[in-house]
This record gives C-alpha cells, sequence and structure tokens, in this order.
C-alpha cells in the first residue's frame, strides 16, 4: 500500500504538460531526422543567422512531419533575431504583417517564413486594467506581438509536437515539451493547462481536430476534455479566421475523419449551427451525404484532383435546406421561390459564423438551384442544362444525394446515359420522357446503355 503511494508520489499522474527549463536535447544518434531531408534554404537561413551570431532552427510542422516520414507543406525558421536583423542578413526577405511582424524571404516560388521567437502575455499581466490589456475578459489572447526567448518561443506554441526545434548545424533536436516522446505514442497533447490555452485561442480547439486527422493520432484525454464545454467560444472568432481554418480542415485529405470528430466534440455545432440540427432531426440521411461528399473529396485531394470549397460547402448545408422550404411553403410560398429563399437565408446565416466568400457562395447557390432544374429535361432543356458550365457539378451533387438515399426516380442514371448517348439518342430520350408524362406514369423503362456510364457515376464529388 505505502510502495504504491511512494510510486505515484514519485510519477505522479501528467495532468498538464509543463515546460522544462532545459529542453530534452536529442543528438543526431537519437533521431532520425538528417539535415539533407529539409529545404536546402531553409537550412541555408539557418547557418547564415547562426553564423551572424543569432539563434536560428527549423521548427514546427516540418519538424513534426519530418519525424512522421510525411512531406511538410513548408518549413519555418524561429530565431532570436528581430525582422529587421533578419532583413538585414537577406537581401531576398520581406518583412511581413503590421502588428506582428514576420519575415518572408523568398526562394523563387519557396517562401521560407522568419519568425522572431514570441513570448505569451503572462495571465495576469499588468496591463490588465488598462485598455491596452492583451486579454479579453475570458483569457483570450487579443496580442502576441512580444519578443521572447527561445524557452518562451516553446512555451507559447500550442501542442508538444509542434514545439520541437531542429539545428540542422548541430543535427540536434531541442524538446521541450516531451513532444518527441507524444509523436512516438501518437498523441495530441496541449502544452500547459489545456483550459487555459483554449481560452486563449479557442482555435486550438480545431487545431487539435485537425492534427490528429491529418496524422492519424488520439488526443490525450485531457486535451480532449474541456473542448465541449469550451466549444461555445470558437463565436468570438473573426469569421474570416475560421472560414480559413475550415478550409484547412476540409480540405486535408481527412474531411470524413475530422467531421466525426468535429460531431462528437460538439464543434460542429458552432461552425455549422443548421447542419448540426439537421444532423440531429435527420441524422441518417444528413450523416450518409455530408460523409459521402467528404469521402469523395478526400479521394480526388489523393489523386490530385482539384476540389472547390463551393462543393463542399453545398454539401455541408443541403441537409439543412428541406425543412426550410417547406416551412415557407406551408406560409404558401410557391416551391421554387421558397427554395431561393431559403438558400439565401442560410447561407446568409451560415456567413455569420463562417465568412463564405461571394466567389464561393454563388456557385454553392447555383449547385443548389441545378437540383430544381435537372428533372425538367423537356424540349431543349436537357441540352440547354448540359451546356450550363456548372451542369457537372450539379450533376454529380445530384448523384451524391441518390447516394445518400434520396428517391430521385433515376434521375441521375438519366442524366448519365444522356451524356453518353449520341444525338439521336438523345432526342429518343427526350420522347420517352413526354410519353411517359401523358401516360401519367414515371419514364418509360429503357434500355440501359452500359457503355462508360458506370465510370463517370462513381466520380460524385467536387466538380472539375
Ligand atoms: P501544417 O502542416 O498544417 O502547416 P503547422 O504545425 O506548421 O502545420 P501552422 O498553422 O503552419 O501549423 O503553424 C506553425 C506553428 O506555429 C505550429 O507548429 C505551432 O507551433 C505554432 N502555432 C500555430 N498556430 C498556433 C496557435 N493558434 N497557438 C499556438 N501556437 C500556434
Ligand atoms: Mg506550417
Amino acid at each position: 500500500m505505502l510502495k504504491k503511494l511512494f510510486q505515484s508520489l514519485r510519477t505522479p499522474k501528467r495532468r498538464t504538460q509543463q515546460l522544462r527549463s532545459t529542453p530534452e536535447v536529442l543528438n543526431s544518434s537519437q533521431h532520425s531526422l538528417q539535415r539533407a531531408q529539409f529545404s536546402r534554404y531553409a537550412v541555408n537561413i539557418v547557418e547564415r543567422l547562426q553564423n551572424a551570431g543569432y539563434q536560428a532552427y527549423l521548427v514546427g510542422g516540418c519538424v513534426r512531419d519530418m519525424l512522421l516520414n510525411i512531406t511538410p507543406k513548408d518549413f519555418d525558421v524561429a530565431t532570436s533575431a528581430t525582422p529587421e536583423q533578419v532583413r538585414a542578413e537577406f537581401r531576398n526577405a520581406r518583412i511581413i504583417g503590421r502588428r506582428f511582424k514576420l519575415v518572408h524571404i523568398h526562394f523563387g516560388r519557396e517562401i521560407i517564413e522568419v519568425a522572431t521567437f514570441r513570448a505569451n502575455h503572462p495571465q495576469n499581466d499588468e496591463e490588465e486594467d488598462s485598455n491596452q490589456s492583451s486579454r479579453n475578459e475570458s483569457g483570450r489572447i487579443l496580442r502576441d506581438n512580444v519578443y521572447g526567448t527561445l524557452e518562451e518561443d516553446a512555451q507559447r506554441r500550442d501542442f508538444t509536437i509542434n514545439a520541437l526545434y531542429y539545428d540542422p548545424v548541430s543535427e540536434r533536436i531541442l524538446d521541450y515539451a516531451n513532444g518527441v516522446h507524444d509523436i512516438r505514442n501518437h498523441l495530441i497533447r496541449l502544452i500547459g493547462d489545456p483550459q487555459q490555452r483554449y481560452q486563449e485561442d479557442p482555435v486550438r480547439m480545431l487545431r487539435a481536430v485537425r492534427f490528429a486527422a491529418k496524422l492519424d493520432f488520439g488526443i490525450e484525454k485531457h486535451t480532449a476534455a474541456p473542448i465541449r464545454a469550451l466549444a461555445p467560444m470558437l463565436r468570438e472568432i473573426p469569421s474570416a479566421r475560421l472560414f480559413e481554418e475550415v478550409l484547412k480542415l476540409f480540405l486535408s485529405g481527412n474531411a470524413a475523419d475530422t467531421f466525426e470528430m468535429l460531431v462528437d466534440l460538439q464543434l460542429l455545432d458552432q461552425l455549422f449551427p443548421a447542419s448540426a440540427e439537421a444532423l440531429e432531426h435527420n441524422p441518417t440521411y444528413t450523416h450518409t451525404l455530408i460523409s459521402e461528399a467528404l469521402r469523395n473529396t478526400d479521394l480526388r485531394i489523393k489523386q490530385g484532383k482539384p476540389v472547390t470549397p463551393a462543393f463542399l460547402f453545398a454539401a455541408l448545408l443541403w441537409p439543412a435546406l428541406p425543412a426550410r422550404v417547406m416551412h415557407l411553403q406551408d406560409r404558401g410560398m410557391p416551391a421554387i421561390p421558397a427554395m431561393q429563399e431559403a438558400a439565401h437565408d442560410l447561407i446568409a446565416e451560415q456567413c455569420t459564423r463562417i465568412a463564405i466568400p461571394k466567389r464561393f457562395t454563388l456557385p454553392i447557390r447555383e449547385i443548389w438551384d441545378m437540383q430544381e432544374r435537372l428533372p425538367r429535361r423537356s424540349g431543349k432543356r436537357a441540352d440547354m442544362l448540359l451546356d450550363n458550365p456548372r451542369f457537372r457539378a450539379g450533376y454529380d451533387f445530384l448523384l451524391l444525394r441518390e447516394s445518400a438515399g434520396e428517391q430521385t426516380h433515376g434521375l441521375g442514371e438519366w442524366w448519365t446515359d444522356y451524356q453518353d448517348a449520341n444525338d439521336s439518342g438523345r432526342r429518343e430520350m427526350i420522347r420517352e420522357l413526354s410519353t411517359a408524362k401523358e401516360d401519367g406514369a414515371g419514364p418509360a423503362p429503357r434500355k440501359r446503355r452500359r457503355t462508360g456510364s458506370s465510370k463517370r457515376k462513381r466520380s460524385a464529388g467536387a466538380d472539375e
């Protein structure tokens, strides 16, 4: 009994990941990184800054991803040099940002971002009483433009796995927060007290989900625990920043897993309140439609095909539309205006949370409008629709609805065949439509044309 107590005193349960005052140093024989794997431009920058007498390291996502054998998106450098000092060393350097300055060093198309070590504002800083305070009343950091030491820079980073510093000259890793341990154990863990860190910046809740999905890591339990309760804090975040974050969440190639996590952690309610409501009222249809769309998006990204955010947003919001259309129709509005008004209102409402730019909201409406028009095929209408630049997205969206179990009386298959048919085949298909109408029955049974149609049918996803 005593022995057990003693052991638990010696190895207290780590509720929060506190920083070491001196980092654990891993030399080149203790880790798998090699200088040659990193962008030579980034390595040169580090070398030149060090030769000029500054501290400089590769940091963040590139070190984390390299340890996991993932190709990094970009390479970031952290240094003790101020932006002006960095600029003085490099002819191709530009200072960006006004309040918080960063330096971009350009090498052709590659840009290396160099950031000066930053410090977190203390929780009860002296400015607190004045209107210069760096935090608001809920603890959110409003300004973080204070330079700091290397150790402070590690402390203000979000997750342990993002706070690793690699020195390509000595080939050593500096690990202040047991990040290497968490990489080995596939864990997303916040540095410091999770509640406080989310209060400082609620977007970290979304980042936890993004990295968990991207890396296929678990979210450590103390890091996950406060999320449901603190999720409403996302309402304080400017809608433009949330738009950027949501794009990163859904265009990472792991959108389907991301969605499950967002639902589970009640973050979806904050990002897409109408979709979360639809998920509650009509769970099977909503879930199938959205996950199918996201799986297609993930697949397209893996295949290197383009993906348009409009298709994604159209799918995420679509399940929220019918209830609104019905509500307007119940009040006597005809079907098409009801659909248009509901679409307009839903998008406007969504934009108060996430600022979806006009260049995407317009195509969302067009994809939805197309759903009203695809059943109307008589006369020249079908050919006109086929020529519509939004046809492909609208058709893919129709297949998506069908794959979620929506009953369309074979409309998707009809359009698949129509695209494959030659001129006389198309005329026959249109004739069959009017006969079916005169009979008062559904479309007359047709011989299926097999050529190439199934291939196209499976490509439901974002348009090209
Ligand atoms: P990605 O591969 O998605 O670019 P990343 O880790 O490089 O991943 P960035 O958003 O580019 O992510 O941020 C770079 C680094 O800055 C992170 O690794 C992290 O150390 C730090 N960081 C970014 N956003 C925050 C935040 N909200 N709070 C604390 N630290 C952050
Ligand atoms: Mg990055």
